[in-house]
């Protein structure tokens, strides 16, 4: 199987990383792509890329970070600075249950112009926020990938008519709303991620990278294809996207 985890939280487990990754090693997954968002997570996402072989770092500052201005100046040249380590920049996006929604739209602008200028593709979040998310990704020509989105039909059909992937994440057998994008999306644009340690199968479970299979295979159902086909199209759709 070849199998792709394009967005988790590895900085964010403790000393059992090697663990993890050896158990998605073992299930099949040749790529994880682990997201920082803000300095510490993204130095951190930088280190794990270096000790382990499958893991690819994307940088990015999630709108929950709290820096000043100068800050956010110096992290996005630090980002920029690491251009050819990167596979995206990212975790980025609007999380309108937070204040502070002009300074957000500044920080999301600011990093689709980087990810634009470095020409590598965006990892995004959106709470609650999704159609100004989508509005902002349809100015800018980046390539895009919209992870657990919880928009409307309406929206996800734009989104995947305006060429944005869709990253379906480990949860989808309990969620409805990623089976109906997993319906509504052509195979073309969908990619598997785990959010790790967040959005496991079970509640309340702590999710990991080897978790993918289990969404090829809910994918591969609703698809009506066998899980290798499912996941060889998958995989390359990653080719396409971060490469
Ligand atoms: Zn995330």
């Amino acid at each position: 199987m070849l199998l792709i985890d394009v967005h988790c939280h590895l900085e964010l487990f403790k000393e059992e990383v090697s663990k993890v990754v050896e158990r998605a090693e073992n299930a099949g997954v040749r790529v994880i792509i682990t997201s920082g968002m803000d300095s510490a997570t993204n130095r951190k996402a930088l280190s794990l890329s270096r000790k382990f072989k499958i893991v690819k770092p994307s940088l990015g500052i999630y709108p929950t970070d709290k820096l000043s201005y100068p800050e956010i100046e110096a992290e996005l040249k630090f980002i920029s600075g690491k251009k050819d380590k990167i596979v995206a920049v990212g975790e980025i996006g609007l999380d309108y249950t937070l204040p502070d929604k002009k300074k957000q739209q500044d920080l999301f602008e600011s990093q689709l112009f980087l990810a634009e200028k470095v020409g590598k593709p965006v990892i995004v979040h959106s709470r609650e926020a999704e159609a100004d998310v989508i509005k902002m990704l349809k100015g800018h020509s980046c390539k895009a990938v919209l992870h657990a989105f919880h928009g409307s039909v309406k929206l996800v059909r734009e989104a995947a008519e305006s060429g944005i992937f869709f990253s379906i994440p480990s949860n989808i057998g309990r969620s409805e709303q990623f089976q109906r994008i997993v319906k509504e999306v052509p195979l073309s644009h969908l990619l598997t991620e785990t959010d790790a340690p967040f959005l496991a199968p079970e509640k309340g479970q702590r999710s990991e990278p080897a978790f993918v299979a289990q969404t090829v295979k809910k994918i591969a159902e609703i698809k009506g294809l066998d899980e290798i086909e499912a996941a060889n199209i998958i995989y390359s759709n990653y080719q396409n996207l971060f490469s």
